[in-house]
């Protein structure tokens, strides 16, 4: 009834702003899916523009553009360059980002050595890829990790990679997890620093003890959510 007086009493341009109450203390997540691997590139917007972009995995130059045109067109501010962890799939678009906004790009220590790892895979895989990004800082689990006026929870998710880390937003009921959890999956195992039991062992502890509505954002395929995986997930069984 409220909403009915107001919206036939009030001006076009007053609805439009009192609307907009509703969603300006929140961050919103677009996102892309780059390279030969389909990863999952996720940008972080908050209601004053500012940007953040988890993953950046442009390969090819058109990729690199889209997130250029992009951010252009949301008239976004890229803040930082924020990673769950440091594969190549994960990598390869943070130097262009550095260069492009000079902005800063930060992961979980224990990710130094995957990083100094990256260009061998690169050559692995047949890539052309010489651009292996410094981290200009690091991520620590356990604390709150600042986005403008936001916080996300970081929790240290090893097993897929040693220095893995998933961002949680309570707030806005998602959760970054990289490769760590996946719709009906688990991240692989078998690369260096990985172990099985450990991931599992991360999954449990550090997200299926969230809520089961938790929407989880994947570094692969589509989003799933914590209670979904509860239920479906074959590896978690
Ligand atoms: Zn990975
Ligand atoms: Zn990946």
């Amino acid at each position: 009834m409220f909403e009915l007086i107001l919206s036939s009493f009030l001006p076009l341009l007053l609805q439009y702003k009192l609307l907009n109450l509703y969603h300006t203390d929140m961050l919103n997540v677009n996102f892309f899916t780059f390279n030969a691997f389909e990863e999952n590139t996720y940008i972080i917007a908050n209601e004053k523009k500012e940007c953040w972009i988890v993953d950046p995995g442009m390969y090819q130059q058109d990729e690199k553009e889209a997130v250029y045109e992009f951010i252009a067109s949301k008239q976004l501010q890229p803040k930082a360059i924020i990673n769950t962890h440091a594969h190549l799939d994960h990598i390869f678009g943070v130097q262009a980002l550095m260069n492009k906004y000079n902005i800063p790009f930060s992961l979980h220590e224990q990710e130094t050595e995957v990083l100094k790892m990256a260009a061998g895979s690169a050559m692995m895989f047949g890539f052309d890829f010489k651009d292996i990004p410094k981290p200009t800082a690091y991520i620590n689990a356990g604390e709150p990790l600042q986005l403008g006026d936001d916080t996300l929870q970081v929790f240290h998710t090893p097993g897929h990679s040693p220095g893995s880390i998933s961002f949680y937003y309570p707030k806005g009921n998602w959760l970054i997890s990289g490769d760590v959890l996946f719709s009906g999956s688990i991240g692989r195992t078998d690369l260096p620093g990985g172990n099985f039991d450990t991931l599992i062992k991360s999954i449990r502890t550090h997200l299926f003890t969230l809520p089961g509505e938790t929407t989880v954002l994947s570094g692969h395929g589509p989003a799933t959510t914590i209670g979904e995986e509860k239920k479906h997930n074959p590896f978690l069984k």
